[in-house]
């Protein structure tokens, strides 16, 4: 879509691709009703007249879970609760039928009860055959509803993996240090939390070789020259590092010792 003209990425918008925004404050305009924002998009692109529309607008109401969807309709944005909002922006962005829903950060900005209904609706869409990309910080979100996860490290895929292939033995230092980030529930409460130290890279001073390596346990001189590209490793993941190339090691064999070595060596310096 890279270069495609305003009638072009026209056509996709809506039917070919639907977007979940992290804000719907933000995203839902504040002074259409929501019938308006729920219907234009069939009506602009002439796939219903107004009737047509508006029952299709109370379908997607129901099939979000919102009681009284007839008097929804009439109202604005502010009049509703933020889990309400973020329900109404996902049925604005499936009132087209989009092959493709991208969801970003769609369950930050919503208490934990809300969070888990909203999930549960992108979860009901993924089964429908909608193609969901969703983009997140929140690891028990991936665990709970991808098949398929790229970790991104300053802008670039790092590993990409089955959801529980990578959970179960992460390859790449950073997914592992991420892993190891994540708090226990049931760990000793006297340990300290485990953290990445240093920052990343800013985006205009990119380091010419492996944007990780100054924060990188098994990072080696090569790490700092050439950038990684993304290559198959043992199983089904795909990583993107220089030391297993250059020490010739097994990814899959040592995993475990990054995560151990990682896990240990943060520790002590976080
Ligand atoms: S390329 Fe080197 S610095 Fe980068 S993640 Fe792999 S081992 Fe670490």
């Amino acid at each position: 879509m890279i270069g495609a003209n305003e009638r072009t990425l026209n056509k996709v918008r809506g039917t070919g691709i639907g977007l979940l925004s992290q804000d719907p404050l933000s995203s839902l305009t504040p002074h259409l009703r929501v019938e308006t924002l729920l219907t234009e998009g069939l009506l602009d692109r002439g796939l219903a007249n107004r009737a047509e529309a508006h029952e299709r607008a109370l379908q997607a109401l129901v099939e979000v879970g919102i009681a009284e969807p007839a008097a929804r309709l009439r109202q604005y944005p502010h009049e509703l609760s933020g889990g309400m909002r973020q329900r109404v922006a996902l049925a604005a962005a499936l009132m087209c039928a989009p092959e493709l829903l991208f969801a970003d950060e769609p369950t930050t900005a919503l208490d934990v009860s809300v969070q888990a209904r909203v999930l549960e609706l992108l979860a009901g869409v993924r089964d429908r055959g909608v193609g969901v990309l969703l983009i997140t910080h929140d690891l028990g979100v991936v665990a709970g509803l991808a098949d398929r996860v790229a970790v991104m490290y300053a802008g670039r895929i790092v590993e990409t993996a089955p959801t529980d292939e990578l959970f179960s033995a992460p390859q790449h230092p950073y997914t592992a240090a991420l892993l190891a980030a994540v708090p226990r529930l049931h760990g000793d409460a006297q340990s300290q939390l485990v953290g990445i130290p240093g920052d990343p890279p800013q985006p205009s001073a990119r380091p010419p070789g492996c944007a990780f390596a100054a924060r990188c346990v098994r990072a080696v001189a090569v790490c700092s020259e050439s950038r990684p590209e993304l290559t198959q490793c043992a199983g089904r993941n795909q990583v993107s590092s220089l030391a297993r190339r250059s020490s010739g090691a097994d990814c899959s064999a040592g995993s475990a010792d990054h995560h151990g070595r990682l896990s240990s060596v943060v520790a002590r310096t976080g």
